[in-house]
């Protein structure tokens, strides 16, 4: 398997019949530099027409009644046996190797590739500059193992969509809350000193509590929850944001020459997640809309009604290896150029740089002391 990784750029999509280069009959594959298709053969180009119509969301009670959005064109899911992640690849592709485990047991399974991407942020980092990425990133990790190193020097980097749910709601919650309104009694109470009663007048604040009770609204617009299980969050945490101001129409043609992960949070998983955040919002949102010294959420209760959702991509260049049954990843932002990675410390070489130094310890102590 690891022949073939050197050629991975040219190996990974083959024979995607539907972009086909109009000068040379070549696949063509998108190019994040231009934004458009290249030949790789003859490196004749062809502009995408990017469109934000952005009038794709979808009604989320409809989505588990009708086959009408899942995705349309030909597509194959590919799944990991090492690491469970499966990716969504064009008909005619090939997929050697996990890009989220590093792993080569990866089989092209019977499984449809789920609903339709409405949105998504294309690559605007190249493979070329993503790879000098790794190597600026590796320089600076001296007791990373070599294996790290071998992944780097055969470009085993690959671009992956990772897959977003964004939900829209209109939220109505009627709420009771314990209300707190300070006030001030003066006091008067006898305190001892040198064994004589002596009297001490004081302000005392004290609360006063009622209860109240009320309907807040709220519309939520695109509460943006990750559909991807495969990446490390604390990694992928730290080469966010994305600009979403960017998000274009999904076209088939930026998924030329890439990988989308398929989502492995569902529709419904996703839309729980999004109502926790909802929900943490709209107590906030009554706890400010009442005046008060204190304001404690009793109870609410949430209708969520017009709820709609889109299926968003958004880019990352990864190289993943396993090392001692432990997966580690390195990760760009394809918008961004941010990076992040991890890696398992090489205990061979934290022992040779000691005794080095140990060495160089001794040779010195012992030219002082002569
Ligand atoms: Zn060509
Ligand atoms: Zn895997």
């Amino acid at each position: 398997m690891l022949t073939s990784l050197d050629e991975q750029s040219s190996t990974i999509v083959e024979e995607t019949e539907n972009i086909k280069c109009p000068s040379c009959g070549s696949n063509t594959k998108f190019d994040p530099e231009t934004g458009g298709l290249k030949c790789p053969s003859c490196s004749h180009e062809m502009a995408i027409e990017a469109t934000s119509k952005h009038n794709v969301e979808l009604d989320f009670n409809a989505a588990g009644d009708s086959l009408y959005h899942l995705w349309q064109e030909d597509k194959r899911v590919f799944s990991c046996d090492s690491c469970g992640a499966e990716s969504v690849l064009d008909a005619n592709a090939i997929a050697d190797f996990c890009s989220f485990c590093g792993s080569s047991h990866i089989a092209v399974t019977e499984k449809d590739a789920g609903i339709q991407p409405g949105l998504m942020i294309p690559f605007h980092i190249s493979k070329d500059e993503a790879h000098a990425k790794f190597k600026e990133w590796i320089k600076g990790h001296f007791f990373a193992p070599s294996k790290l190193k071998v992944s780097y020097r055969l470009q085993k980097i690959s671009g992956a969509y990772l897959p977003y749910w964004t939900y829209d709601s209109e939220t109505s919650s009627r709420y009771v809350v314990r209300v707190g309104n300070y006030y001030y009694v003066t006091e008067t109470r006898t305190v001892y000193e040198d064994g004589k009663a002596k009297q001490v007048t004081e302000q005392v604040r004290k609360i006063r509590w009622h209860r109240e009770s009320g309907i807040y609204r709220k519309f939520f617009d695109d509460v943006l929850i990750k559909a991807s299980t495969r990446v490390e969050p604390k990694l992928l945490q730290k080469v966010q944001p994305f600009q979403m101001a960017s998000l274009t129409d999904y076209k088939v043609d930026y998924m030329s020459g890439f990988l989308a992960e398929r989502y492995s949070v569902s529709l419904q998983q996703g839309f729980t997640e999004a109502q926790d955040y909802m929900k943490q919002r709209i107590i906030n949102g009554i706890e400010g809309s009442i005046a008060g010294d204190i304001v404690e959420v009793v109870n609410v209760s949430t209708d969520y009604s017009d709820i709609t959702y889109k299926h968003v991509l958004l880019p990352l260049w990864i190289s993943s290896f396993q090392f001692n049954q432990k997966v580690y990843q390195f990760i760009v932002n394809g918008q961004t150029g941010k990076v992040s990675g991890n890696y398992p410390i090489s205990i061979l070489k934290v022992v040779l740089v000691s005794i080095s130094v140990l060495v160089v310890l001794f040779i010195v102590y012992l030219f002082i002391d002569s």
